[in-house]
């Protein structure tokens, strides 16, 4: 089948252990007021089957090393899952490393599956309480919850991911409900806790669209470094 895809990234660090393959996956379900790509969610893309990716993500197999492989991200990649989960396949029985990269607001029988050939996911918890998430992400908190809860019944290997924003919830006490409710997780393997960027204000102004977080700052890299510690 075939997948609608933004873009691709040939040798990305930073989603996921080593270096990956990343591919974004056109449109997302939710509006988090911090989102960096707009152009992913609202923007062009191209249609490619899973054969055809997997043909591209083989060529940089050499600079994977033994930790790195493909991440799929987006957009939110659950809404395509089957898609992701032929692409997946394909690269596990050639031993790559498969990470998804997830806001896991969604859960279906095509989303179980998908989560079957997961080596890792990466998942976004992108705030601590229901206000926060109806009003900057646009789901229930319960959604990320119940999935974390399925990776956990899976042992599926599972990175939390954060991003912090200045003046919404830089606070230890924020952290400390983040805790709450990742703890007496095993599939957890580790926290990441993101410094929120304006990188993106370029695209917004391009597409003609407003940037919802453009009234808060830059978080401080002294900010993260603070927040690590209690957590
Ligand atoms: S889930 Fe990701 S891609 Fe979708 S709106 Fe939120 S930050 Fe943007």
């Amino acid at each position: 089948m075939k997948g609608k895809i933004h873009s691709f990234q040939s040798l990305g660090t930073v989603d996921g252990p080593g270096v990956r393959y990343i591919v974004f996956l056109h449109g997302c379900n939710l509006h988090c007021g911090y989102c960096h790509n707009p152009d992913v969610c609202h923007g062009e893309y191209k249609e490619y089957t899973a054969e055809e990716v997997f043909r591209q993500v083989k060529r940089y197999r050499t600079y994977f090393g033994k930790d790195g492989g493909i991440t799929v991200s987006g957009g939110e990649p659950l809404l395509q899952a089957e898609f992701v989960r032929e692409l997946f396949t394909l690269c596990k029985k050639e031993g790559i490393h498969t990470a998804l990269d997830t806001s896991g607001s969604l859960w279906n029988k095509d989303i179980e599956k998908l989560v079957d050939v997961c080596d890792l996911v990466l998942l976004d918890l992108k705030m601590t309480d229901e206000e926060s998430y109806q009003a900057h992400v646009g789901c229930s908190i319960q959604a990320p919850l119940r999935f974390l809860d399925e990776l956990e019944a899976r042992s599926i290997p599972c990175w939390i991911r954060h991003v912090v924003v200045a003046g919404l919830n830089d606070t230890e006490e924020n952290i400390g409900k983040l805790k709450t409710l990742t703890k007496n997780k095993a599939c957890i393997q580790k926290t990441e806790l993101l410094p929120f960027r304006k990188l993106c204000i370029p695209k917004y102004k391009n597409m003609g669209l407003p940037f919802p977080f453009e009234m808060y700052e830059e978080t401080s890299e002294e900010t993260i470094n603070r927040l690590y510690r209690v957590l």
